[in-house]
């Protein structure tokens, strides 16, 4: 692991006061469909930092899909306060939500979500089209992303002519292209053999000593052990939130 001065601003006195850029507090989230009301979050305190990793861990049915909704703003809490990067995002309308999270997060998920039509390169541009940049900008801005997961010689190739780790690549570049505040990851390397999942745990090492904020969903032990900080959930409240292996 590099050390702290290696990894930047992060590593300073200055880096650790850099912010907040989520915080919740008493968040819960009741599903009702009519038979049955499920409490899949009890009271979830939770701050993080610019600049974490953290993984969320725990069991299968234990709220950590429905936390990762809230956090990244598909969804809204049923109680509770949540404030993204300072902004308050209960009461807002779908489409001043939908906003929040175009600029704010970027998402990775188990199954890739890749357009199959198109190229990695406009993939990675999607986001950026539909946040207004003007197309020279968007190109710039795409190709920096896949030189930066290592696919500077994959732009023209469509996902289908792509392996498993390097459509999920594709997918991070995509997720960073608007340099959101957060990358939200579900499950991803769910879909990769170990090699290609080891691939992606090296990028998501290299964009947090770059500075990125990271929170990853993941059974993965080997995945959770790369983060600075895990977080694990059980039955909709959180059972421990400790430093991980790389803090
Ligand atoms: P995990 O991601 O840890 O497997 P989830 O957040 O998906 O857990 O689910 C937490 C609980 O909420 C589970 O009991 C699940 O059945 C329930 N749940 C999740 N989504 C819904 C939904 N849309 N409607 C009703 N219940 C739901």
């Amino acid at each position: 692991m590099p050390d702290a001065a290696a990894r930047g601003v992060r590593g300073t006195s200055e880096g650790k006061s850099s912010g907040e850029i989520i915080r919740m507090e008493e968040i819960r989230k009741t599903y009702d469909t009519g038979k049955v009301r499920v409490e899949a979050l009890k009271g979830i305190d939770l701050v993080v930092n610019k600049g974490e990793f953290v993984a969320v861990v725990g069991p299968s049915g234990s709220g950590k899909s429905t936390l990762m909704n809230l956090i990244g703003c598909l969804d809204t809490p049923t109680d509770g306060l949540y404030l993204l990067a300072g902004e308050r995002v209960a009461g807002l309308s779908r489409d001043q939500l939908a906003d929040v999270r175009n600029r704010r997060v970027g998402f990775v998920f188990q199954s890739f979500n890749l357009l199959p039509q198109i190229t990695s390169l406009e993939n990675v541009e999607m986001p950026l089209l539909f946040g207004g940049v003007p197309p020279k900008k968007r190109k710039e801005r795409a190709v920096e992303m896949l030189s930066k997961v290592g696919l500077a010689d994959r732009m023209d190739h469509k996902p289908t002519e792509l392996s498993g780790g390097q459509m999920q690549r594709v997918a991070i570049a995509r997720a960073m292209a608007m340099n959101p505040d957060i990358v939200l990851a579900d499950e991803p390397t769910g879909n990769l053999d170990s090699t290609s999942g080891g691939d992606i745990m090296s990028v998501f090492t290299d964009l947090w000593n770059q500075g990125s904020t990271l929170i990853v969903i993941t059974h993965d032990a080997s995945l959770a052990r790369r983060a600075s900080r895990v977080v694990e959930i059980q039955d909709g409240r959180i059972l421990k939130d400790g430093a991980g292996a790389a803090a």
